[in-house]
């Protein structure tokens, strides 16, 4: 071969030829020898001299050995097609398969026809495509799959891709829900949207680091589901203007409901439904801030069914049941939305009405009083009538805290029972303190 013997300027390629990083093989097309090869070829597959290599059929480097009549047709390719590309595995010399790209043209030199492949060893590029590959399946399946949906809004389109399986989660085919903001906005729940639009705002000026909300989201039945809502702007224009905000829906429905009964459960009483006594004290405390703030009067009322052991007595336990029940339906039915009915204990209620002060709270209770004492006990033999004693009292005259007025209004109750039961007595005043 004229380059392995020559004169200076074959000395100077052969020194270019043995830098280039990719190995070049030079092949007789009649016999598929190698002729020549440089260093990036011999050295890659292992050898320690190019001549390991000279003479060898180009085929045996092949991972899958090609008879030589398959070589033929292999050779009338490469002629047809130079340059002739594809993509194989060399065999190194320990056995060890090395992923090649193969660029093999053919050329006429004194007469004679060779093949010139140029090989390029693409392991890297072969596992980052392994890993691509890997990545867009994971991510085809958390798109698709995974239990949270996905959204992604163009903010100068206005135009929202919703993800199959955010879609699924409201109930939608992978075809259907429009893909704009309002699809999101208008099944918002009317109680949730203002706290919702919100926080998007507030992350899009700046002030919350992401998105991120809990609320009620209409389904395509016009259910709600709870979701858990999360998400963050990736991409500004040219002006710093968030672009793109892309984030994720988790259905929490379930969680949600076992948490809204669990709360119900802590704050409220299982016989009735009101709220308890626990409760019951912080709503107080509550609407005594509120009415302070407001400057208007709050108005408390504790009130105890009368000889109700008797009823139980005569009755059985099960109707006393029915009897507390009946109580708190007939007076929820009486009083205002913004009033504040609770189970204190036994078959002792309290009232609290915000912004009355103790006339028109003495009012209202005498009402409930004799709407008590008529109401009719259909379904419990021989119970002609349920009777209450009623105490009443009212900040600022008998207390500034939930402490006093209850001291109050336990006495008020109190003496309602020692005057005859039936009645309603409003607390003392107390005496002003020097
Ligand atoms: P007074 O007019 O003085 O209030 O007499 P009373 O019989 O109502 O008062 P007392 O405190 O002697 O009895 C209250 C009864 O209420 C005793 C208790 O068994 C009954 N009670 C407390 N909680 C319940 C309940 O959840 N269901 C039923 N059926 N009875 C209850
Ligand atoms: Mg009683
Ligand atoms: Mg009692």
């Amino acid at each position: 071969m004229p380059l392995s013997n020559a004169d200076n300027s074959h000395a100077v390629l052969q020194a270019v030829f043995d830098a280039l990083p990719d190995s070049v093989f030079l092949i007789d097309p009649a016999s598929s020898g190698i002729v020549y090869c440089n260093r990036a070829a011999w050295s890659g597959l292992g050898y320690s001299r190019a001549e390991n290599l000279l003479e060898h059929s180009v085929l045996s480097l092949q991972r899958d050995v090609i008879g030589p009549e398959q070589w033929l047709s292999i050779a009338a390719e490469i002629r047809a097609r130079a340059p002739y590309v594809f993509i194989g595995c060399h065999r190194h010399r320990l056995g060890r398969e090395i992923p090649v790209e193969v660029h093999t043209s053919c050329f006429q030199f004194q007469d004679r026809e060779y093949f010139l492949s140029v090989a390029r060893d693409i392991t890297l590029r072969t596992q980052l495509e392994r890993d691509l590959s890997a990545r867009d399946a994971q991510l085809r399946f958390a798109l698709n799959e995974a239990s949270d949906g996905l959204w992604d809004w163009e903010i100068g389109s206005d135009r929202v891709f919703f993800s199959p399986q955010l879609k699924r989660m409201l109930g939608y085919g992978p075809d259907e829900l429009e893909p704009t903001l309002s699809s999101w906005t208008d099944n918002i729940h009317h109680d949730d949207a203002a706290q919702v639009h919100r926080i998007l705002e507030d992350h899009l000026s700046g002030e919350r680091e992401r998105y991120e909300a809990e609320y009620r989201l209409r389904n395509r039945n016009g259910h709600y589901l709870w979701v858990h809502d999360r998400g963050k702007i990736c991409e500004r224009d040219e002006n710093s203007r968030p672009s793109r905000v892309v984030g994720m829906v988790q259905n929490i429905t379930d969680r949600k409901n076992l948490e809204l009964r669990l709360q119900q459960l802590a704050s409220h009483d299982s016989l009735t439904g009101l709220l308890n006594r626990r409760e019951a004290e912080i709503v107080l405390d509550t609407q005594l801030g509120l009415c302070e703030r407001l400057g208007v009067p709050l108005g408390i009322c504790l009130f105890d069914l009368d000889n109700f052991k008797q009823i139980n007595d005569t009755h059985g336990h099960q109707c006393g049941d029915k009897v507390l029940t009946g109580v708190a339906q007939l007076f929820g039915r009486h009083i205002r939305r913004s009033d504040f009915l609770c189970r204190w204990g036994g078959e002792e209620f309290m009232l609290i009405c915000m912004d009355s002060n103790l006339e028109q709270l003495r009012h209202r209770i005498e009402t409930l009083r004799h709407l008590l004492a008529a109401h009719p006990w259909e379904g419990i033999d021989a119970l002609e009538q349920v009777t209450a004693s009623f105490g009443i009292a009212s900040c600022p005259e008998h207390g500034r805290d939930a402490r006093e007025l209850f001291i109050a209004v336990d006495e008020a109750l109190y003496r309602a029972k020692a005057a005859g039961r039936n009645r309603v007595e409003p607390a003392l005043i107390k005496p002003l303190t020097p």
